[in-house]
């Protein structure tokens, strides 16, 4: 037996007793005001949201894979087009773009950053590609400057996948604010976690804002009148009161979370396992933290055996899915991402990590890990 308490990959019930009056009093405000759906609520996350990532709209709905798919819609994209996305992330940014019936469009990351590989979405521009889907993974930044101008030169929007990314930054502009258009995701896994499904748009401009708004609730503009055929995919008003309660501690929890990545780094032994490279002015806001070795699965059960969960976020590329069939990709297109499949492992990460369990963790892994 192991004396050693066990470590999760990510703790929601430490977080949950931080705040848990502050919660459970934003929960009985909702249900005694029975503003359910929508609402003041979720107006109040949505313009706070904004404010703390000083985007121009906000715009709140049912998941991060809903507003992918309700911004592509609303930025005109559909039947016979071509979104360009790595394919090096969750499945759900490829299926959001299905769901709107264009093709996704995949394409290689940067080995030593994880996002995708800009001079290969330069290579996949056609005259059919009507949106790039650039996904800041694990909470790192895409290349944002290469991908404006290749946005820019071929008037094709960016929005970005930005589900893993709250309070990630460029500089001093945040995840989000890119592109024409952004999502972010509250499941509760994620960052900013709700208590259920969850998720938000930005737009840059009115007129976009005011089509994804239409759109999430039924493409009406009054109660009974409906301009066009949208869905129901709003935000309900207790996700909407427990973000509210959460992003007041971003701000900090992301500098826990980089601290702990930082930890990370000066402990792990880089001659044994690669780390992520931060694209270059970047603070992500690290989702996960992501390592590579050569013997993954052994460290894996190693750390396991001491009680230690981890991950693999990816274990399969979106071109290798089953589901991917019928859109013609093959083992064997995008190496690197392949390669990584294999070789990557999420260490623990989250703001109530103790500095001690980084520890525990790190010499497990340096004891394990043998070099690609
Ligand atoms: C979580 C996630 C999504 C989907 O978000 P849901 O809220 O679960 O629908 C999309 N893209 C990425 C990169 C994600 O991590």
């Amino acid at each position: 037996m192991n004396s050693n308490p066990s470590i999760p990959l990510v703790d929601l019930g430490a977080q949950y007793e931080s705040i848990k009056e502050e919660v459970l009093a934003a929960i009985t405000d909702v249900v005694e005001s029975r503003k359910f759906i929508q609402g003041p609520y979720v107006q109040s996350f949505e313009e706070e949201f904004a404010k703390s990532h000083r985007a121009s709209y906000a715009i709140g709905c049912s998941s991060g894979t809903s507003a992918i798919s309700l911004l592509l819609e609303a930025l005109g994209v559909g039947a016979g087009d071509e979104v360009i996305t790595s394919t090096h992330t969750f499945f759900a940014t490829a299926e959001a773009i299905i769901h709107v019936g264009a093709k996704p469009v995949l394409v290689d990351i940067d080995p030593t950053t994880y996002t995708i590989d800009t001079n290969q979405v330069r290579a996949a521009i056609t005259s059919k590609t009507k949106a790039i889907v650039p996904v800041h993974i694990y909470g790192n930044l895409c290349d944002m400057a290469e991908l404006q101008e290749i946005s820019t030169k071929h008037s094709i929007p960016l929005v970005e996948d930005a589900a893993q990314a709250p309070f990630a930054k460029q500089g001093d502009k945040y995840a989000g604010t890119f592109g024409q258009g952004a999502t972010f995701s509250f499941y509760p896994g994620k960052n900013l976690g709700a208590y259920g499904d969850a998720g938000l748009m930005f737009a840059r401009d009115e007129e976009l804002a005011l089509k994804v708004r239409k759109l999430r609730d039924h493409g009406r503009t009054e109660k009974y009148i409906h301009d066009e055929i949208g869905y129901n995919h709003r935000m309900d008003g207790i996700q909407g009161a427990i973000l509210s309660v959460k992003l007041k501690y971003m701000e900090e929890w992301t500098k826990l979370r980089r601290a702990r990545a930082n930890q990370y780094r000066s402990l792990l032994d880089t001659s044994k396992v690669t780390l992520m490279k931060e694209t270059k002015g970047t603070e992500p806001s690290y989702h996960l933290f992501v390592i590579s070795c050569e013997n993954r699965d052994e460290v894996q059960t190693a750390l396991k055996t001491a009680g230690i969960s981890s991950g693999i976020h990816y274990p399969v590329p979106v071109h290798m899915q089953p589901a991917m069939e019928s859109f013609g990709y093959r083992k064997g297109m995008f190496p690197i991402s392949e390669q990584k499949a294999q070789s990557i492992l999420s260490l623990p990460i989250f703001p109530e990590l103790s500095i001690e369990n980084v520890e525990r963790i790190t010499q497990i892994v340096n004891r394990v890990a043998t070099s690609q």
